[in-house]
């Protein structure tokens, strides 16, 4: 695996680019578990227009992967071909109140902010992602949800690019929901989105922030490098194993976060 080889490969294909490319990218640098090996080339668009450019300018043949924040990922230690491309926070991470009910978000901006923000404008029912580990793009692609609540039910409308960079808008009946999944076609990569409460305007309101958000993330933090060594450890990078954390702390890390989402 080459990055720097398939970056001169693309040569100047790629000359309209204004975002950030770095081949060999360690995957463990940007991915929640902190673990896994390179990505060929990491692409950082610098906005939605940028992408679209880098989108049509990529050969079909080269294997892409949108990631967010990587809560949802276990990469290898052998990493990954093709491209990463993972979204900026300073062209995709702002979130605003739309209308009385309505929040437009960029796809990179943290769940936890998406909740922020309808607490701030008076919005309700968005507390649920305040303790969900990911982005606006994860939780839009894995039908994130908790404390019995889902993306599905907030979702009002997407808009993606696809793999030649043109847009798509998608309904939430488009998005084909499922629990934690999306039949959104898997090669689009969503940028946006616009969230509301479907109860209406009486019940939307008054967002209220929720404790037992809270205490799920002081759970998560000594997870982020524990909870895996409870797994099968065979199966798991090395950069996991080496840590080689107390499996029986372990286990108790991942049973307290699961009581997290009960509690
Ligand atoms: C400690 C912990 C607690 C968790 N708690 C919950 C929970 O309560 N509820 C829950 O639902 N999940 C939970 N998760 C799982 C995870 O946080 C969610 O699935 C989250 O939505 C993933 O978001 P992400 O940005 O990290 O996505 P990633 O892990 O980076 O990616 C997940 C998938 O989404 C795709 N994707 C990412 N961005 C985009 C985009 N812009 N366009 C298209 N596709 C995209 C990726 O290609 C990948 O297929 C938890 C995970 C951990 C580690």
């Amino acid at each position: 695996m080459d990055g720097e080889g398939m970056l001169a490969g693309l040569g100047d294909r790629l000359s309209g680019v204004r975002g950030r490319l770095t081949p060999s990218a360690g995957m463990d640098k940007i991915t929640w578990f902190r673990a896994g090996g390179p990505a060929e080339l990491l692409f950082q668009p610098a906005d939605e227009e940028d992408l679209a450019v880098f989108l049509a300018a990529m050969p079909d043949e080269v294997p892409v992967l949108v990631v967010g924040i990587g809560s949802n990922l276990l990469v290898r230690d052998g990493g990954v071909s093709g491209v990463v491309i993972r979204l900026s926070a300073k062209g995709f991470g702002t979130a605003e109140a739309i209308g009385e009910t309505a929040i437009r978000a960029g796809a990179a901006t943290p769940d936890k902010r998406l909740a922020a923000t309808a607490l701030e404008a008076g919005i309700g029912g968005f507390h649920f992602y305040h303790g969900i580990p990911g982005a606006v793009g994860g939780a839009l692609r894995m039908n994130a949800g908790a404390n019995g609540v889902e993306t599905r039910e907030r979702v009002r409308v997407v808009r993606a690019l696809d793999r030649k960079g043109n847009v798509h808008i998608l309904s939430n009946a488009e998005m084909g929901y499922a629990y934690r999944h999306s039949d959104a076609a898997p090669e689009l990569i969503f940028t946006s989105a616009v969230f509301e409460d479907g109860r209406g305007p009486g019940a939307s309101r008054n967002g209220s922030a929720d404790p037992r958000e809270d205490r799920r993330l002081d759970l998560q933090e000594p997870a982020r490098n524990l909870r895996l060594e409870g797994s099968r450890q065979g199966r798991l990078p090395r950069s996991c194993r080496r840590r080689r954390a107390d499996v029986g702390t372990a286990l108790q890390l991942h049973d307290q976060h699961r009581r997290g989402h009960r509690a």
